[in-house]
């Protein structure tokens, strides 16, 4: 069945707030898909294989603002450094080495946002709260002068219960007001939090999500 883009992106944007950024999740959608979304006006859009991305980004126009949303293999960063706008799931701080790496090769900054493992899930990748307070704690990650740390990333646990994903949400907000007091107080660009997701961004705007990622919503939903 076809999916009519174009009006379930603008009942999803109806629903976010002034403010809130919907990154349009595109991944396993054709690229017909996206410039149907584009023509409505939107420009960032995220996916989660490197070589879709590219075949995509390749073709479609130059202004789109790319996101990488998913478990990212420090081996591909090389592949996507020329072109992509944000890397929204950084668990390591190997990978933000890496990243920082490639985009001086490229001569650019390249946003990231740290990503957290909150949920109960235990395949789900991502720093603990533990993890990154300690990573940020040895310094290290200051040298890298092209990379922009630009926030939180956390995906909840995948359950019908919004008690659990609110309080999941609420942790990774209280979090971000940590770091961004301990580190980033005087860096502007320190300000998303992105979670949320199809079945979840109702509930993430009132846990003060900056950057929602929606793809089954606005896309149907993806054969593998
Ligand atoms: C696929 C994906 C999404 C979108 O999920 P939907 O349920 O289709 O909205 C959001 N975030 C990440 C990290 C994803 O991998």
């Amino acid at each position: 069945m076809r999916h009519n883009v174009k009006e379930n992106l603008k009942k999803v944007l109806e629903k976010l707030p002034a403010g809130v950024k919907l990154v349009a999740v595109s991944k396993y959608h054709p690229a017909e898909d996206i410039e149907e979304a584009y023509a409505e006006g939107q420009r960032l859009f995220g996916e989660s294989h490197e070589q879709e991305i590219r075949r995509k980004a390749g073709v479609l126009p130059k202004d789109i603002e790319w996101h990488f949303i998913g478990h990212l293999q420090t081996n591909k960063v090389k592949y996507i450094a020329p072109y992509i706008s944000m890397i929204d799931a950084v668990d390591s701080f190997k990978l933000l080495k890496e990243i920082d790496k490639q985009a001086k090769k490229n001569g650019r900054v390249i946003k990231v946002l740290l990503e957290l493992h909150i949920a109960e899930e235990e395949t789900k990748y991502g720093f603990s709260l533990e993890a990154c307070r300690e990573m940020l704690a040895a310094g290290e990650w200051r040298e890298l002068e092209n990379v922009a740390i630009c926030g939180l990333m956390m995906m909840a646990s995948n359950v019908d219960d919004a008690e659990t994903i609110k309080r999941e949400m609420l942790l990774a907000a209280d979090f971000f007001d940590e770091i961004k007091a301990g580190y980033f107080s005087s860096d502007d660009r320190f300000c998303e939090r992105s979670w949320g997701m199809s079945h979840d961004y109702a509930i993430a705007v009132e846990c003060r999500s900056t950057m929602v990622r929606v793809g089954t919503t606005i896309f149907g939903s993806r054969t593998y």
